[in-house]
């Protein structure tokens, strides 16, 4: 799945990347679930591993237009992690105590300790795509802050926290789809927004942003997938698999055992 990765300094255009792509999978899908299935015990086996050992820090970071899939893709790729040592954290419009700070206050908070992994639902990345998209501040201002977010991950990524940044790609058609049956059935409705039609107004701008971002903002050390998401198993597929390889690559081990023999411990 690496070949989603973006290497630093790409220039992306979105236009050129297909959401509904499945390589490998093509006619596959019930198959594909059954490897997610599977994924996600793997990722509950690791997850377990890294909070055991403590060490390591973890932060994924979800973004996409609304009915994208960042709900969706924290329920079913962690449905088998154990909610103890996971936080998912939501940025939504900053309250008047988080507008009188930087932006990255409230973002830096819920970054992960050790042996924890932080989600987060929308992100920094919030001001330089609405903020700029629906100029919420002059130009100048957020141009700055692709510099700042790179050197913020920076700091992150040397004092040791593994950094995951997810693009959900899904197509302006397939938002049609999924706004509209937000509308028609009944448990969905509360999602419903009409702030959502306001930015599906806004489509073509918030590629051009979303664009700026991905190219901008990949580097080594904190890096972005753009994941093809008009197929919700697919999309599922992709991130499980690359936090899995991730996930092993940090070669973690139990906490070695430092109390002696534990066949001469007695427990009365
Ligand atoms: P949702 O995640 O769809 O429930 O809604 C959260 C809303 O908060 C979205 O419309 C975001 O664009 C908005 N939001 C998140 N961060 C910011 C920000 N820094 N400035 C303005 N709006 C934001
Ligand atoms: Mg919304």
């Amino acid at each position: 799945m690496d070949r989603y990765k973006l290497p630093p300094h790409s220039h992306v255009d979105l236009s050129e990347r297909d959401p509904r792509d499945r390589r490998g999978f093509e006619g596959r899908k019930r198959e594909g679930r059954r490897v997610l299935r599977e994924m996600s015990y793997e990722l509950g086996t690791l997850q377990e591993l890294l909070y055991a050992e403590g060490k390591h820090k973890l932060l994924i970071i979800l973004q996409a237009m609304d009915t994208g899939g960042k709900d969706g893709t924290i329920r079913h790729v962690f449905r088998s992690v154990n909610p103890q040592g996971v936080k998912v954290a939501s940025f939504k419009v900053p309250t008047l105590k988080e507008l009188s700070h930087d932006y990255l206050w409230r973002v830096h908070q819920q970054t992960p300790g050790k042996g924890e992994i932080a989600i987060f639902n929308r992100s920094h990345y919030e001001d330089v795509l609405v903020v700029r998209v629906h100029e919420l501040v002059p130009e100048g201002v957020w141009q700055r802050r692709y510099q700042h977010i790179n050197d913020f991950e920076r700091l992150l990524a040397d004092e040791g926290t593994t950094i995951l940044k997810f693009f959900l790609h899904i197509s302006k058609e397939e938002q049609k789809d999924r706004l509209q049956s937000r509308l028609d059935e009944p448990e969905k409705r509360w999602k419903f927004d009409m702030g959502d039609l306001r930015d599906r107004e806004r489509w073509d701008d918030y590629m051009e942003a979303y664009e700026d971002v991905l190219s901008k903002t990949s580097t080594e050390w904190a890096p972005w997938y753009v994941v093809p998401a008009d197929r919700k198993w697919y999309r599922n597929l992709v991130v499980g698999s690359v936090l899995i390889s991730t996930l092993e690559s940090l070669d973690m081990a139990y906490p070695v055992w430092t109390g002696g023999d534990p066949g001469a411990i007695v427990i009365d």
